[in-house]
């Protein structure tokens, strides 16, 4: 079904398409007619499925009518976390290209002036976390009888965060008029409460696992020694040999240990950043946007510092550390083959993480194959030559150069990943209380030199130079990088 069936306006069709969607996802095709008819919704669907543009694309059509007034913004948005607020932005400016609209994002660390200026010319869409919007209503500079439509967006990150008190108190202090849009990857009783409270007549969409994500990451496990040392070098043997990698996050348990392994995978001569909770927000802006943009190969994150963010197009996930809590290791794995493009996961795992390990299966409700060798993790050349924008498609014959073949796409049980594993991750607040971790690490510096990537195999050795064949970022390496042999 195109966008154009949905009942978008023409504007909205024409940036979707100029932007380079063709088809709507199922949560976008299910929730996008409901929204237009100014229904309320609940909207349930994993990580990665696309839920943002099910609520931008038709918030956009509806604002096409109807002006702002100062101080009293007409929609509201509210984000867990200040990157999500800001992708939330930034699809509200690629999708609205054809409109004229004011949005304002109201974000902790960033100053008031700025914010409150705009608030006061008048703004269509306001698109907040909830502390530093009641701040901002606090102060008097705000009102929020004005909003026709509000959108609780990850609800359950907002649960795990501790933030569902400030949710009532928006939602009280908005009309009782408004629409309201409420998305989340899963629904427990706490937020079910919620939505009972104060939506009305919802209709709810429901998308199931099997359609999304999680068919389309291939799983493997890697024995390594258990110090860290062993740990590291057994990761960087992973990502020299992984040929098909565009580029990966690399997760780790603790900040000091994100800290750390970005340290040593900077001086091996790898172009990596750092994404940890501990950073300012200026420089973790800086390193997200450096990776987005395809300047930074990897990214070393913790868990918290990494959830729910729209990375697009990860190709690789290494968890350095098998994860404590099971349902963070979907949450890690969610980053890669995201909507409908394969990726592939891959744990580190010593004799120490045998009960972790089975903590995972047992959730995930399979069990996670072992690479036989760190070879395996290589790609035939085919698989290489992969437009970002096309689906990639994974050949049965993986193995047939001698190879073990990985667990592919195809073999994974469509419910592979049941909806109670998005529903417990630990609360970034609680996180952020001084814990056992007070060490501060240097934030990452994506101003410097693009660093290099170097492999174990001489250039020469690359595959050929059809560029058609290479993935971006070989490319790069061929232009500005002579290998160094560490
Ligand atoms: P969610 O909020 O459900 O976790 P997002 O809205 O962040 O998911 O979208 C995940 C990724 O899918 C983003 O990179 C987004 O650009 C992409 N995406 C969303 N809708 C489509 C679509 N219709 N076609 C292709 N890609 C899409
Ligand atoms: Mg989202």
């Amino acid at each position: 079904m195109p966008f154009s069936d949905l009942g978008l306006s023409d504007k909205v069709v024409s940036a979707v398409s100029a932007a380079g969607y063709t088809e709507p996802t199922p949560i976008q095709a299910q929730a996008i007619p409901r929204v237009l008819e100014k229904r309320d919704l609940i909207g349930i669907a994993q990580t990665g499925t696309g839920k943002t543009a099910a609520f931008v694309l038709p918030m956009l059509t509806l604002l096409e009518t109807g002006r702002a007034r100062a101080r009293m913004p007409r929609t509201l948005i509210l984000e867990p976390t200040r990157e999500l607020a800001a992708q939330v932005e930034e699809n509200f400016n690629k999708y609205g290209t054809n409109q004229r609209l004011s949005v304002a994002l109201i974000i902790g660390g960033v100053s008031f002036g700025d914010q409150d200026a705009k608030i006061t010319r008048g703004v269509d869409v306001l698109i907040a976390t909830p502390g530093r919007l009641l701040d901002h209503f606090e102060r008097g500079k705000l009102l929020l009888n004005g909003i026709e439509i509000l959108v609780i967006d990850e609800a359950d990150r907002m649960l795990d965060m501790g933030f569902m008190p400030d949710i009532e108190r928006i939602c009280k202090l908005t009309p009782f008029t408004r629409q309201t849009l409420f998305f989340s990857a899963t629904m427990p009783p706490e937020i079910r409460r919620v939505t009972e409270q104060f939506l009305s007549d919802p209709v709810q969409i429901e998308v199931a696992k099997a359609a999304t994500t999680a068919t389309t990451i291939t799983q493997n496990l890697m024995r390594s020694g258990g110090d860290p040392e062993a740990k590291r070098e057994t990761l960087r043997k992973l990502i020299r040999a992984a040929e098909g990698m565009k580029n990966a996050i690399v997760f780790c348990n603790r900040k000091r240990d994100v800290a750390v392994v970005h340290k040593s995978l900077v001086k091996h001569g790898f172009n990596a950043g750092a994404l940890h909770g501990d950073m300012d927000q200026a420089s973790r802006t800086r390193t997200l946007d450096a990776f987005r943009a395809n300047e930074l190969t990897v990214l070393v994150a913790s868990d918290v510092a990494a959830r729910g963010l729209d990375i697009p197009d990860v190709s690789h996930v290494f968890n350095f550390d098998v994860p404590h809590h099971a349902d963070d290791y979907v949450h890690r794995i969610g980053r890669t083959g995201r909507a409908g493009r394969s990726g592939w996961s891959i744990t580190i795992v010593s004799s120490q993480d045998a009960k972790s390990v089975s903590a995972i299966e047992k959730l995930i409700g399979r069990s996670i194959p072992y690479l036989e060798a760190i070879e395996a993790i290589a790609a035939p050349p085919e698989e290489r030559a992969v437009d970002d924008r096309a689906e990639r498609p994974r050949r049965e014959g993986r193995g047939e150069r001698g190879r073990r073949s990985p667990q592919t796409a195809e073999s994974a049980p469509p419910a592979s990943v049941p909806a109670r594993a998005e529903a417990a991750p630990r609360p970034e607040r609680v996180a952020r209380v001084p814990r056992t971790e007070p060490e501060r690490t240097k934030p990452a510096d994506p101003t410097h030199e693009r660093q290099r990537m170097p492999r174990d195999r001489d250039q020469a050795s690359l595959p050929g130079d059809d560029a058609g064949h290479m993935p971006a970022f070989l490319l790069r390496m061929k232009r500005t990088v002579t290998v160094k042999k560490n």
